[in-house]
């Protein structure tokens, strides 16, 4: 092996260790945001690592300014405290800080190579457009002057603004890339303004609004098999369990049929219920439960009155169809 080729495969492996170590930074940015959130009691379901930068999703976004701001800024603080640490041997010059080419690192550069891809995340993180944390940094901003739906207006709109920015610069720059991202933060600015938009529209109604007050329940000593019978008798794809008159569970088709499948049909509800149970106050805000209810694919909430006496339920299908009738009645209205 002569010396030019040693020298290749040195680099490859310094190379290779590189982008490893940016990917371990994207880790710990996104383990900032899950921390701070954990903090509010929001737990976070997992953290994905995508090529252009990592993704925590959280039970919920933070609907408190001040929250969300910390959420939000938590994850760039990372990169800014790996780059302050960095700071120091490049400073000493310990690694060169001139020789800097994302596909030769070298021993000589590593670090500082490090430190630059951690500036580079910051910065772009820091672009105020969803779905970046900037952006959540602007709407959470915005929301401590004025309401949170009229701030993720604001903010969804100079992210889009930005983003027709990014993709007319990447098409006269030939690059490529900055188009990618212009097409990113405009999809991302739309989805979160819709999501708002979704929920605000459900503002000034309860949960009594949406109420359903003919609903099935079981007994948590009878046997899956008669859950299955009533299944087949309606409607019905969700059923109370009642324990002592209390709401001990809910049962759902799949939990039912997982159940019937995995341990037959003689087992007691209580076996394969769902205990988890989200109980709703009936004069609650629908604005305030639509996050939860968007949690799971298929929500079920049973609805207590205001003696905590069962008066019905509500379950996440229900919700949407109220707002899409909200909707056709404001657009009928604006027209
Ligand atoms: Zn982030």
């Amino acid at each position: 092996m002569d010396f030019s080729q040693g020298k290749n495969v040195n680099e490859t492996i310094w190379t290779v260790t590189f982008y490893l170590t940016l990917f371990l930074c994207v880790f710990l940015h996104e383990l900032g945001h899950a921390l701070a959130a954990k903090k509010y009691h929001i737990n976070t379901k997992d953290i994905t690592i995508l090529p252009i930068g990592g993704l925590a999703r959280l039970e919920r976004i933070p609907e408190i300014p001040r929250q969300e701001l910390w959420v939000a800024v938590a994850g760039p603080l990372v990169n800014v405290a790996i780059a302050a640490i960095l700071y120091l041997p490049v400073v000493l010059g310990l690694s060169d800080s001139q020789e800097y080419s994302i596909v030769s690192v070298t021993r000589d550069n590593f670090i500082s190579m490090v430190l630059y891809a951690n500036i580079i995340l910051v910065l772009f993180n820091l672009i105020p457009a969803f779905p970046m944390d900037g952006g959540r940094i602007l709407r959470a901003l915005l929301a401590m002057k004025m309401d949170r739906a009229k701030a993720t207006k604001i903010a969804a709109g100079i992210g889009q603004v930005l983003a027709v920015g990014f993709v007319l610069l990447g098409i006269f720059n030939g690059n490529f890339m900055l188009t990618i991202i212009g097409f990113f933060i405009y999809l991302g600015a739309r989805a979160e303004s819709g999501y708002t938009q979704t929920s605000s529209s459900l503002r000034g109604y309860t949960v009594k609004d949406v109420l359903m007050t003919d609903f099935k329940v079981l007994d948590k000593q009878q046997p899956l098999v008669n859950a299955a019978r009533l299944l087949l008798d309606g409607q019905t794809k969700d059923f109370l369990v009642i324990e002592d008159g209390r709401v001990a569970g809910t049962l759902s088709r799949s939990e039912m049929i997982k159940g019937l499948s995995s341990r037959g049909g003689h087992i007691p509800v209580e076996n394969v219920m769902n205990t988890e149970v989200n109980f709703l106050k009936a004069d609650a805000s629908l604005e305030s439960i639509f996050p939860l209810s968007q949690q799971k694919d298929k929500a079920f909430f049973p609805v207590l009155d205001e003696n905590d006496k069962l008066i019905g339920v509500v379950d996440s299908e229900n919700i949407i169809e109220f707002i899409m009738i909200r909707e056709a009645i404001n657009k009928n209205n604006a027209g």
